[in-house]
């Protein structure tokens, strides 16, 4: 029997398993996809907010302003790519600038450091790229720009290696209440657990009515972005907001921690808890909202575009608690933005909330909060390279030309603990298909790493979902060993 069952592995799952392993208990983190950080933890700003924005007194409030100090820490232990490069909350009139204040004093009340109003001027001699009308903003030096797939993967690996057992593919349909707590029925296990944690994003509703009334609903709620070219993301230092709207904090332009230029989102409501695709009208509605910031973006350099999903809650803020009808099982639902910079303090919090219950854990005494460094080759020095190159031939051959990913760096990401086994897996873990070419010209090499390595036929590999099949049959029959060259590629729908 398990002591916790964490369900769903987007960033808030694997952030509280990973807290959860510095204690003697038996943990799994149950994942319905076949990857971790396939939920809205892979699509979204990669912003670690300063904390200013949220209404004083929300949780949204309180665990992003203790989230956001943590990142530095975390980051380093788990070798995450985190750049703290400000942000900028820009006004465009009087009635902005008015916001403006309203933003400063809520950032104030909510203990943000170092936060300052500035005048066009100043905004103009920090971001050149800027437009002419802008009349002042809001500075918040201590906001981040981070990987958020990349963080979930980290924490999972490093969960995994301090004893959480994960089950991928494993979707939860049921769940009962026993004598010792909860009986889990997935697709594939039936398992026995003291405690439950819900982390299931967009649909932590239905997980929370399988053991309790309905008193919250989560709707999904859209948002669409570009991503331009590493040439473009130099375009601007900082984060670069417009003041927020009720539907959120507006569309921004921003680097990424990779060097690209990411711009958006806008913010539509929909009922399809699945809808990703993105639409024409309303990549057009970011494209001129975004040109309000900056009319010289080179909009040429866009490489591809995706969309994302919140899991709007009906209650409007974070819902992280122990439900009043079933003890021991804590929701933690309705984690829109800003959930990812809130994700460390919130793992924390919920370690106390069932420690609390449980009248306490017992500290394991060889935690270990490191993982083993990514191998970054195009980082490294030439010696370095060599020196690699000498130890392991496959960092002499590179896979993805427009990210410089040698075939040692995939290989790593297939081994490790919680390692990938689809084509997307690998290009979360160390990016090739992330560069101009989007994919066309590495991914057939990445599949065949893929097969090679976990022993199966290349028609098995799937780009992301389980079904996501990109070879679905031969042209020609009875080619051999040579067979699999000869397979039909279906189109990739990147996102
Ligand atoms: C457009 C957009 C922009 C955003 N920008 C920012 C930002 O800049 N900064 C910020 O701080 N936050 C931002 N956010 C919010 C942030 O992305 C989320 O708060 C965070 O990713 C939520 O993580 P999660 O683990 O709760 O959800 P998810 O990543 O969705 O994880 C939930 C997991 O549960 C799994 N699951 C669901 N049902 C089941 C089941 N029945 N059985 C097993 N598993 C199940 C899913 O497959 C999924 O992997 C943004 C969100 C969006 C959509």
């Amino acid at each position: 029997m398990y002591d916790v069952a964490v369900i769903g592995a987007g960033v808030i799952g694997t952030f509280i398993a990973r807290e959860l392993s510095r204690y003697k208990l038996n943990i799994v983190l149950i994942e319905k996809d076949n990857d971790v950080a396939n939920g809205t933890t892979k699509a979204n700003s990669a912003i670690i907010h300063a904390g200013y924005d949220a209404e004083p007194g929300t949780n949204m409030a309180k665990f992003n302003s203790k989230g956001n100090p943590m990142f530095d820490k975390i980051c380093e232990e788990l070798d995450v790519e985190f750049k703290r490069i400000g942000s900028l909350v820009v006004a465009f009139n009087d009635e902005n600038m008015n916001m403006i204040k309203e933003l400063y004093d809520r950032g104030l009340k909510n203990g943000i450091p170092n936060i300052e109003i500035i005048n066009g001027e100043q905004v103009r001699k920090m971001e050149p790229n800027l437009n002419n009308d802008i009349v002042g903003a809001l500075y918040a030096p201590t906001c981040g720009i981070i990987g958020p797939w990349e963080l979930a993967i980290a924490l999972a690996e490093n969960a995994v290696e301090n004893g959480v057992e994960i089950l991928l593919n494993s979707e939860v349909h049921n769940i009962n209440k026993t004598d010792y707590g909860y009986r889990i029925f997935t697709k594939r296990e039936v398992i026995d657990t003291k405690y439950v944690v819900n982390c299931a994003g967009l649909y932590a509703d239905k997980i929370n009515n399988m053991v309790a009334s309905p008193y919250f609903k989560i709707k999904p709620r859209r948002g669409q972005y570009f991503i331009l070219d590493k040439s473009a993301g130099n375009f601007v230092n900082r984060v670069i907001f417009q003041c927020p709207t009720k539907l959120g904090k507006g569309v921004l332009v921003a680097p990424t921690v990779h060097g690209n230029l990411i711009i958006g989102p806008d913010a539509e409501d929909l009922n399809d808890k699945e809808r990703l695709d993105t639409t024409a009208d309303r990549l057009q509605y970011v494209r001129e909202t975004a040109l309000k910031t900056s009319k010289n973006i080179p909009f040429k350099k866009v490489i591809t575009t995706f969309a994302g999903l919140r899991a709007e809650p009906s209650t409007g803020d974070f819902i992280v608690e122990e439900s009043k009808e079933a003890r021991g099982f804590i929701n933690v639902a309705g984690i829109k933005s800003p959930g990812l910079s809130a994700s460390p303090a919130i793992a924390e919090y919920v370690v106390e909330l069932l420690s609390d219950i449980n009248g306490g854990f017992e500290a394991k005494e060889d935690f270990n909060p490191i993982r083993r460094r990514m191998i970054r080759f195009e980082k490294l020095s030439a010696d370095e390279k060599a020196e690699l190159i000498r130890k392991d031939p496959k960092f002499g051959r590179i896979i993805c030309r427009c990210e410089n990913i040698t075939e040692g760096e995939i290989v790593d990401a297939i081994r490790r603990k919680v390692g990938a086994t689809t084509v997307d897996g690998i290009k979360k873990r160390v990016r090739p298909g992330t560069g101009r070419c989007q994919g066309g010209f590495c991914s057939p090499r990445v599949m065949e790493i893929l097969a090679r390595e976990l022993g199966k036929d290349i028609s098995e590999i799937v780009k992301d979902s389980p079904n996501s099949y990109i070879l679905v049959g031969n042209t020609n029959k009875g080619l051999g060993e040579h067979a699999a060259d000869e397979l039909v590629a279906t189109s990739i729908d990147e996102n």
